[in-house]
């Protein structure tokens, strides 16, 4: 199998009808960048920065920030790099930033709210990265988004840090793609209003599931209730998906569900654009999309959301379909 697999390594991602689908993998550091490209990844579509704050002792500066971005993209080699602004807070930490102790740390100041609060610290980021971005392509993306109007200022902040650089003639790309993370029901309910706004989504379910189950995804007592494939999770995914293909934008999943052997068939189905997964998942995801239609997936989509009760009847579904590959 995994010699299998691996004859797929420079294979484009195409549906076995012809549909071609991103395949990206997630990091965490430049050093990642071996694993996707030895999985042959198409893409990087999260690459989580919060380990850059969290591997150092203070504050990055905005050059080593730099030098860490200008590594992943030289290192992609003009292929597409989302970098997600730093998402610390819930279940990270970071030494030297005093966070205040919370009841609820998953519902609490974190990610883009920190950024928000934060100016300086963000736009230090921003203006590494836009720095960075003449070495790639490069997509920025804001992590647990609730309103639009947070949207706007952190887009509005990356504008003004855009225009600086540039009337202090320092190169910036000009067609960077700017968009956010779906893992918020509040964002996911309101998608087509969002869809107007940014560039792109990309749906992360490790946070969408727990907050939309209220099940904390650390607790071992209520896993039960952590349901990829219950059809609320894939109800709120299709109309996402459906709010960003009606604006002409396109949508990605960067949370475990993308790499889920079960969820892929159904994800092909909604017409998920991009899937990011670690990069270890990707060549037989490659190889199962190969076989998939994604006419027959749609069908399959709709029977899951539409039909069935419970995450057993889901499962059952999608493993008869496999059963006939
Ligand atoms: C997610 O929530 O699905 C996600 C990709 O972000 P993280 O796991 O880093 O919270
Ligand atoms: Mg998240």
């Amino acid at each position: 199998m995994q010699a299998e697999w691996h004859k797929l390594k420079n294979a484009d991602t195409v549906t076995a009808d012809g549909k071609h689908i991103e395949l990206a993998a997630n990091i965490g550091t430049p050093k990642d960048l071996e694993g996707v490209i030895a999985n042959g990844a198409e893409a990087v579509g999260l690459y989580r920065t919060e380990f850059l704050y969290m591997d150092s002792s203070d504050f990055p500066t905005e050059d080593e920030q730099f030098d860490a971005y200008k590594a992943v993209l030289e290192g992609m080699e003009g292929k597409p790099v989302v970098v997600r602004t730093m998402d610390i807070g819930g279940d990270k930490e970071l030494p030297y930033l005093e966070l205040p102790k919370e009841m609820n740390p998953f519902l609490g100041y974190r990610a883009i709210r920190i950024c928000l609060a934060e100016p300086e610290m963000f736009r230090t980021q921003l203006r590494a990265l836009l720095r960075a971005s003449v070495y790639g392509k490069l997509r920025i993306m804001f992590p647990m988004i609730s309103t639009l109007n947070e949207f706007r200022a952190a887009k509005a902040m990356l504008d003004e840090e855009k225009a600086n650089l540039l009337a202090d003639g320092v190169e910036v790309a000009d067609d960077i793609q700017v968009g956010i993370m779906i893992e918020i029901p509040a964002a996911a309910v309101l998608a087509h209003q969002f869809a107007k706004e940014v560039d792109f989504f990309s749906i992360g379910t490790n946070d969408l599931i727990q907050y939309t189950m209220a099940a904390d995804r650390m607790n071992q007592q209520v896993s039960y209730l952590y349901q990829p494939y219950n059809p609320a999770i894939l109800t709120l995914i299709k109309h996402v998906i459906d709010a960003s293909h009606a604006e002409g934008k396109w949508t990605g999943m960067c949370g475990e569900m993308a790499g889920d052997q079960t969820a892929v068939p159904l994800l092909v189905g909604l017409g998920l654009d991009e899937f990011s997964m670690s990069a270890s998942s990707v060549l037989k995801t490659r190889s199962l999309m190969k076989r998939l239609d994604s006419k027959e997936m749609e069908k399959l989509a709709d029977k899951a959301i539409n039909e069935c009760t419970t995450v057993e009847e889901v499962i059952a579904l999608v493993e008869e379909m496999k059963a006939k590959l």
